[in-house]
């Protein structure tokens, strides 16, 4: 390795001295992640301003035989983003390379540099009469590349897809410094290996997005957000089903809460609106139409009176403008924030056939209550997608921090991992693998899928110096 001081200055005369923090006060905000899970150390933050510079700065390194850790908004839920303790590895910034390049509308296209926020990108696609349908919690803060690197899901999954089936086109910074450009804004493509897509979900391990194509979609003209409470995680189920027939390809979100999460939301964001009190269970229903449709809250609303005579809805309430429906939005994407204000908890985000979550649930709270008497289940998700955010909080009078001590990770983590495994589900939904999950994809990755990840990883970075110890 060459001393960092000749490194330091090497990567100076190439993104300005400005843009290489080495201050104690500088660098913190880069080296611990959003839930405070994560400290680490950097020799250094880079933020470069092109795509020429982060390619000048991964040459350097790669030459230093310095590893370096991507980042984009660092609101990474598993640590990917975190440097190392050893302070041995250089944090790169996207940051600064947030400009939107182009956007085509006749092709539904848009070119955007990987520091964009998805909050920008989503701007820029209504600035040209369309949408960009990904859709976070975190948007205002997280940047596109962050996104298409953890392949994030949000709540629009269920008509869209999540990141990877957004994007057309990609440019990447190579572990040796060379630009892989393949910015193609094609929809059919069939000339080989879909390269682009061994960089979506790979969180910084085979390279850096530096630009990328995103597709873009009609944008909604009409709106229709409504709550729904139900009785039960089955009865849920029959609703989804229920809402996809009335609604068809309308039906944009379905998102489940659980009365703990959605009582932890309006605990820590007093004046979060609690329309359908008393109930166990509650889902977000968004329907969407390009078109302007009067109609369409009519068919809600006649979906949702159907399914209360069905007996799969307890009582239901559509939202009669749009800050209603904001506010209701607000009381699912504030659940993150509550738990984190609510203290540590265990985070689980998992995927299963939707038709298989029912009896899921019911095994794992049995397992778990077993294993931690008064634990909180803190569920809710996308369960349009299949995916829940099965988080456990600490039982009530209980010190958090003991409860979140490295024994109980594991312990919970093999108990939910487990049956999620054996039913033929994800340990990882949307959130990625990060250093959270590591191991855990180790034991439950198929010996013959992880050979192959490993022979990829080997292929494209066989210094080993991209975001190492993450994923694999
Ligand atoms: C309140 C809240 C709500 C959230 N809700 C959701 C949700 O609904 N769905 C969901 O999927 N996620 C969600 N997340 C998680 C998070 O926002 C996503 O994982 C997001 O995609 C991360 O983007 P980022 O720019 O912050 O990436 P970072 O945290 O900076 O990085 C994440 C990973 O990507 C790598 N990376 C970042 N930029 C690049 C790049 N340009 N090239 C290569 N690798 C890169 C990093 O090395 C790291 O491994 C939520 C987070 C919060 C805090």
């Amino acid at each position: 390795m060459a001393e960092p001081a000749t490194l330091l200055a090497r990567l100076a005369s190439i993104v300005g001295g400005g843009n290489v923090l080495t201050a104690a006060a500088e660098v913190a905000p880069y080296v611990s992640d959003w839930r405070g899970r994560y400290k680490g150390a950097a020799l250094a933050v880079v933020r470069p301003s092109c795509t020429a510079e982060v390619a000048a700065v991964v040459r350097a390194c790669a030459e230093a035989g310095v590893p370096v850790v991507p980042q984009g908004g660092n609101t990474g839920l598993c640590g990917g983003a975190t440097p190392h303790d050893r302070g041995d590895e250089i944090v790169v910034s996207l940051a600064r390379m947030n400009r939107i390049r182009a956007v085509d509308a006749d092709n539904a296209t848009l070119v955007v540099e990987a520091g964009a926020t998805l909050a920008a990108v989503q701007s820029a696609a209504r600035d040209a009469g369309l949408a960009f349908p990904l859709s976070l919690a975190s948007e205002g803060s997280c940047t596109i590349g962050g996104n298409l690197a953890t392949n994030a899901g949000g709540t629009a999954v269920l008509r869209y897809g999540n990141a990877r089936e957004l994007v057309l086109g990609v440019e990447v910074v190579l572990a040796d410094g060379s630009v892989l450009d393949m910015k193609r804004a094609l929809r059919k493509d069939n000339t080989g290996y879909d390269l682009k897509q061994l960089f979506i979900g790979a969180e910084g391990t085979l390279g850096i997005l530096t630009a990328v194509v995103l597709k873009l979609f009609a944008a909604p003209r009409t709106q229709v957000t409504s709550l729904v409470a139900i009785a039960s995680v089955r009865d849920a189920v029959a609703l989804l089903r229920h809402a996809k027939q009335a609604l068809g390809d309308r039906l944009v979100g379905f998102e489940l809460m659980s009365d703990v999460a959605f009582g932890l939301s309006r605990k820590h964001h007093p004046g979060t609106p609690d329309p359908l009190p008393g109930h166990p269970w509650y889902a977000l229903v968004q329907a969407d139409d390009s078109a302007d449709d009067p109609g369409l809250a009519d068919r809600v609303e006649a979906m949702l009176g159907a399914a209360i005579e069905l007996g799969i809805a307890a009582d239901a309430t559509v939202a009669r403008s749009v800050a209603q429906a904001a506010a209701m939005w607000s009381a699912r994407e504030n659940i993150s924030e509550a738990q984190r204000r609510e203290g540590p908890n265990l985070k689980h985000d998992i995927s299963l056939p939707v038709s298989a979550i029912p009896a899921y649930l019911d095994e794992a709270e049995r397992a778990l209550a077993a294993a931690f008497p008064g634990v909180r289940f803190v569920v809710f998700g996308h369960l349009g997608d299949g995916n829940l955010h099965y988080n456990l909080s600490a039982p009530a009078g209980t010190a958090n921090e003991s409860f979140v001590a490295a024994s109980n990770v594991e312990r919970a983590q093999r108990i939910v991992h487990d049956l999620v495994a054996a039913r033929g589900g994800s340990i990882s939904a949307e959130h990625g693998i990060g250093q959270l999950k590591r191991g855990e994809l180790q034991r439950t990755k198929a010996p013959l899928e992880l050979a192959l990840m490993k022979r990829i990883k080997a292929a494209l970075d066989p210094a080993g110096i991209l975001n190492p110890g993450k994923v694999l």
